[in-house]
């Protein structure tokens, strides 16, 4: 984005991708769909924007949601609107928005040059004026400059290309960088939960508990994987579930399984279910009949019952402790999962150092930022990448005041 809104007001330019191809870590965005904006209004999209929110509006009401969607649509890439304002393309096609993006700067006179790794940023006076690059089989060559645009992205799925190389240049011309971590990222349960591996819960209630305080919950899908749990219940809970696990605090995922019926209701509920069994019925079949088998299982396991158990032998004193866990799910969170498995970067290029009218650095002139690079992120649902068209856009524009 930024290089071809920079070649758009006839400036050269070049952009160095050092992987084979440019946007890679796009092309596997939104499961392979890529949903790559919100159509939310300003003030309910800036309020997902976790960090760095005040920063970001100028880039924003410069280049909103609803402007990435016209650029797209005219462009080639027809949208469609789904739950929660997503907006995809209609070809569910990630790979057609990085491609007709690529196709779009080149026609504006952007140059591509891949296998580039940008190593090393010159400055002198305080102004940019060239970058060392290694090309393909090692060769390095100095390439001379008036301006650079960083847009290096995070530290997340190091693989597409995107590995931190942004945070050292930065940090070597001077920037401070706020320490970096993991972001909407799954997490792991200090509890064996293998029994579990690939459940996928809907409609589920999670609440996060740091140390003994209750704060925040979120309601809808949460999957078990192999070392961990995810889904997006999880994921919007991972940037305070990260940092709370950092400075050492306790952290407990508390799951109301059973969120459309209150404590009384499921009891009805259980008394009706246990009415129409035979009384030497295995605990085990009531609770399938209310969670998945596997599910079920864990339940009674945490709530001390064996699930051989026949109903007519069940306590009052066992009902209530399952109806508890029904309700109050407990999950200790001893970790979360790397970089490689986080779907953005919390931390980042310092904010305060960017002016965020050009994102132009106020240290070194000709120095600009876009995208993930900088300390902004946002929940999912087309926030991360919105905030990479803005702030490419702007940064595009090479505004200097
Ligand atoms: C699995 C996954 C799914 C996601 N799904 C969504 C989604 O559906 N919606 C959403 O909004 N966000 C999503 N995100 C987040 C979103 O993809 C990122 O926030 C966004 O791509 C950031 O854009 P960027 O341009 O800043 O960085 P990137 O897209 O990471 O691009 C940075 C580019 O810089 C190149 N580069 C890095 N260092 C150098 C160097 N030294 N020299 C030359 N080139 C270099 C990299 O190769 C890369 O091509 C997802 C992320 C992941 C990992």
């Amino acid at each position: 984005m930024a290089a071809g809104v920079a070649a758009s007001t006839g400036k050269k330019v070049l952009l160095c991708e050092r992987m084979e191809k440019p946007q890679r870590k796009v092309r596997i965005t939104g499961k392979g769909r890529c949903n790559l904006t919100n159509m939310r209004t300003g003030t309910e999209f800036l309020a997902k924007v976790r960090v760095g929110a005040d920063f970001f509006r100028p880039a924003f009401q410069a280049f909103d949601n609803r402007q990435t969607v016209r650029f797209f649509e005219q462009i080639g890439v027809p949208l469609t609107v789904e739950r929660g304002e997503r907006v995809f393309p209609t070809s569910g096609r990630a790979w057609d928005v990085a491609e007709a993006h690529i196709r779009w700067a080149q026609q504006q006179g952007a140059c591509i040059e891949c296998h580039s790794r940008v190593l090393e940023l010159l400055t002198r006076s305080g102004h940019i004026h060239s970058i060392l690059v290694e090309q393909q089989g090692g060769h390095r060559e100095e390439i001379a400059c008036q301006a650079v645009i960083l847009a290096t992205g995070g530290a997340s799925y190091p693989a597409t290309g995107s590995s931190g190389d942004g945070y050292r240049l930065a940090h070597r011309t001077g920037h401070a960088i706020e320490p970096i971590r993991p972001s909407l990222t799954p997490l792991e349960c200090g509890e064996d939960l293998r029994s579990l591996c690939g459940l996928h819960l809907r409609n589920i209630e999670a609440r996060l508990w740091i140390d003994q305080q209750k704060v925040a919950s979120e309601f809808g899908e949460l999957e078990f994987l192999g070392e961990g749990i995810g889904g997006p219940v999880v994921l919007r809970m991972s940037r305070q579930s990260v940092d709370a696990l950092i400075d050492g605090h306790r952290v407990t995922l508390e799951l109301d399984l059973k969120p459309a019926l209150s404590v009384e209701k499921l009891q009805a509920r259980i008394e009706r279910e246990m009415a129409a069994l035979a009384p030497s019925t295995a605990v085990r079949v009531l609770a399938g009949k209310l969670l998945p088998s596997t599910l079920a299982l864990f339940s009674l396991e945490k709530a001390d019952i064996d699930p051989r158990k026949a109903l007519a032998t069940l306590s009052d004193r066992e009902q209530r402790a399952w109806i508890h866990q029904l309700k109050a799910f407990r999950l200790p969170i001893s970790d979360y999962r790397p970089f490689s498995e986080a779907i953005v970067t919390a931390g980042g290029i310092r904010t305060d150092q960017v002016d965020p009218q050009t994102l132009q650095s106020k240290r070194i002139r000709g120095l600009y930022f876009a995208g993930e690079v900088l300390d902004i992120d946002a929940d999912t649902g087309g926030y991360n990448l919105q905030i990479a068209y803005s702030t490419g856009h702007l940064a595009g524009e090479l505004k200097d005041r």
